[in-house]
């Protein structure tokens, strides 16, 4: 057995990558609200989604086996740089001046420098093995599209993407290391599609959406041959093929004999927190463990504090089925905010379910107050944060305050989705002291979750 067990860092040997990948849907504590196709009005089926997925990835979608096994191909990939380590803050814990043991799982060390490059390499995988020789799909932030690159050259395959024109702008070098591993992309709205020369006609000015970009990213599969869609977040397929994230960090916490009370994620649409919380939510669901999970998302896009849980549109444009799920509404624009990952309208089915039988908590946070909290973490930890993941930081930080007011120190665990190299731009800003706080009020959400398709099922 390879194992370092340094209290600082735990780092298990490559036969401690996970097998088997977990899904969540054999332990839910009552069953999904299915997706729903809402052009023929009833339940979407496996045949609805491999239009676009990979087969192997329809298949998962709707899937209740417990464990699927993870192909032989997609561990090899894997090995470049999994199993990632597993830290305890020791840094940070010093800096707060807490008793509570603070750990947190590093993704960014990845080719992608996230999370996002786990489920990259396995649908890359299943659309090769399929005969696809192109995937297509849109990036915020640009760190799924680098994941999906990085991916498709593992394969062979052409990658277009869909860039979100905000951070087009804000995230040149994403554009950049894109290009590097061969991929196309361009920013959204753009005139290569129907519904990207509509949007513009209509609000030329749009600094797009997650939304928009997949409606462009959906239109140009479907109107290309051997072309697949994929998408790095949402959906019940990706969020399991994360679950590599918390089983290794199960395996590691054992390994010091440590297990966490408090599990901490960001929330864009879900996957890492899911990837880090549902093997541990396993023995929640299963065995009633005492387990808070806690999903972290910016008070500029609060799904899950603010918006309804309801069937809505993955897309702007209503192309993909309606999922019931947490949602601000497909037509909301966020605000510019620099954690460009948490920009999306909604929020995972799974992590909505769970969310609202209370078995998850959800947690809003200012944009100020993250970076300060990102700050305080790379001055201790020495590893710049992506402002996505100081979301998780500045929870676990408040967690672990308030376990030492109530004299009852804590064993933290948050995922590190990612690192902030490519933000810097956005560090540049809090450091002048220009950025600022953008919160979404409770009237603005209510007007735009008007919006939201009628659906009886
Ligand atoms: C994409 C991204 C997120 C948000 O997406 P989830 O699916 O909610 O995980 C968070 N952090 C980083 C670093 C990301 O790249």
């Amino acid at each position: 057995m390879s194992k370092n067990n340094i209290d600082k860092k735990i780092i298990l040997g490559e036969e401690f990558i996970p097998k088997q990948w977990y899904n969540i849907q054999a332990d839910l504590p009552k069953s999904l609200p299915g997706h729903y196709n809402t052009r023929e009005s009833r339940l979407a089926t496996v045949d609805d989604f491999s239009m676009l997925f990979s087969k192997a990835a329809a298949t998962q979608e709707f899937s209740k086996e417990r464990f699927i096994d993870i192909p032989q191909e997609v561990r090899e990939i894997y090995k470049i740089w999994r199993t990632t380590p597993l830290v305890r803050a020791t840094g940070l814990e010093k800096a707060l001046g807490v008793k509570s043991k603070i750990y947190f799982k590093n993704e960014s060390v990845s080719p992608s420098g996230s999370h996002k490059s786990n489920s990259a390499v396995a649908q890359a995988f299943y659309n090769k093995s399929e005969g696809i020789t192109r995937i297509t799909s849109e990036t915020g932030a640009g760190q799924w599209g680098s994941a999906l690159s990085m991916a498709c050259k593992e394969f062979d395959l052409e990658c277009m993407v869909y860039m979100v024109k905000i951070s087009f702008m804000q995230k040149p070098y994403r554009k950049s290391l894109m290009e590097v591993f061969g991929a196309k992309v361009v920013a959204s709205p753009s005139e290569l599609t129907k519904t990207g020369r509509e949007i513009l006609a209509k609000t030329p000015d749009t600094t797009g959406s997650l939304g928009d970009a997949i409606a462009e990213a959906i239109e140009d599969t479907l109107t290309h041959k051997n072309s697949k869609y994929s998408l790095g977040s949402v959906l019940n397929h990706v969020l399991m093929h994360q679950t590599v994230i918390g089983l290794e960090a199960k395996k590691q916490m054992e390994a010091v004999d440590a297990y966490p009370d408090i599990v901490i994620g960001c929330l864009g649409g879900g996957s890492n927190f899911a990837g880090v919380a549902f093997p541990f939510l396993m023995d929640k669901l299963q065995k009633s463990t005492p387990l808070r999970a806690i999903a972290v998302e910016p008070s500029a896009c609060p799904k899950l504090t603010k918006g309804e849980y309801t069937y809505d549109f993955g897309d702007s444009t209503g192309l993909t089925p309606a999922l019931k799920m947490h949602t601000l509404g497909h037509n909301f624009t966020p605000q510019g905010i620099h954690a460009g990952g948490l920009r999306y309208h909604g929020a995972s089915p799974l992590v909505s379910l769970l969310v609202d039988e209370k078995v998850v908590e959800a947690r809003a946070v200012a944009q100020k107050e993250v970076f300060e909290a990102a700050l305080l973490f790379a001055r201790s930890e020495g590893i710049l944060p992506a402002p996505e993941s100081a979301h998780a930081i500045k929870v676990a930080m408040e967690e672990a305050l308030k376990a030492e007011r109530d004299g009852t120190p804590k064993t933290i665990l948050f995922n590190l989705s990612g690192h902030g190299h490519f933000d810097l731009s956005a560090y540049d800003n809090y450091l002048k002291g220009n950025i600022s706080d953008c919160d979404y009020s409770q009237e603005e959400v209510n007007r735009n979750l008007k919006s939201l398709p009628k659906i009886n099922t």
